[in-house]
């Protein structure tokens, strides 16, 4: 189940594309226990990320467990958007997230898992990493 969501963020995330550029075009879907509640991917330069775009889709609804699969490490810091990791870090519906790729970018790397991980949410990395890799790899940055 949790690897069919992954794949569908993966599919989300091919649909950035190239609006997104240069930003990552990263996927994100929200799933309860058993199906799919929100789709979103990376918009144009200055828009929603894929986490923002999908949180969008859930906004003012109730739900008990949700969990989040993103494609990408979601962003820590504020640049033309609010941070994601924050987004979701407040989002009380969100209990679990997984994602396939650690940013390599400095000003993330590992900085957005922590403020999740700081809101008391279980965070799994790597699910689907190589599939998501060898789509994923030539937009970031090295
Ligand atoms: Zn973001």
């Amino acid at each position: 189940m949790d690897e069919m969501f992954m794949l569908a963020a993966l599919a989300q995330s091919r649909k950035a594309l190239p609006e997104c550029l240069p930003n990552p075009p990263v996927g994100c879907v929200i799933g309860d226990t058993q199906k799919i509640v929100a789709e979103g991917y990376t918009q144009v330069p200055g828009k929603h990320h894929a986490e923002a775009d999908a949180l969008k889709q859930i906004q003012g609804k109730a739900f008990n467990l949700l969990k989040m699969y993103v494609t990408l490490e979601p962003c820590s810091s504020h640049g033309h958007t609010p941070a994601c990791a924050l987004a979701i870090a407040e989002d009380c519906r969100i209990h679990e997230i997984y994602v396939s790729l650690v940013d390599s970018d400095p000003r993330n790397n590992g900085q957005g898992l922590d403020i999740i991980r700081k809101a008391s949410k279980k965070v799994y990395v790597g699910l689907c990493a190589n599939e998501v890799n060898t789509f994923l790899k030539q937009y970031l940055l090295r």
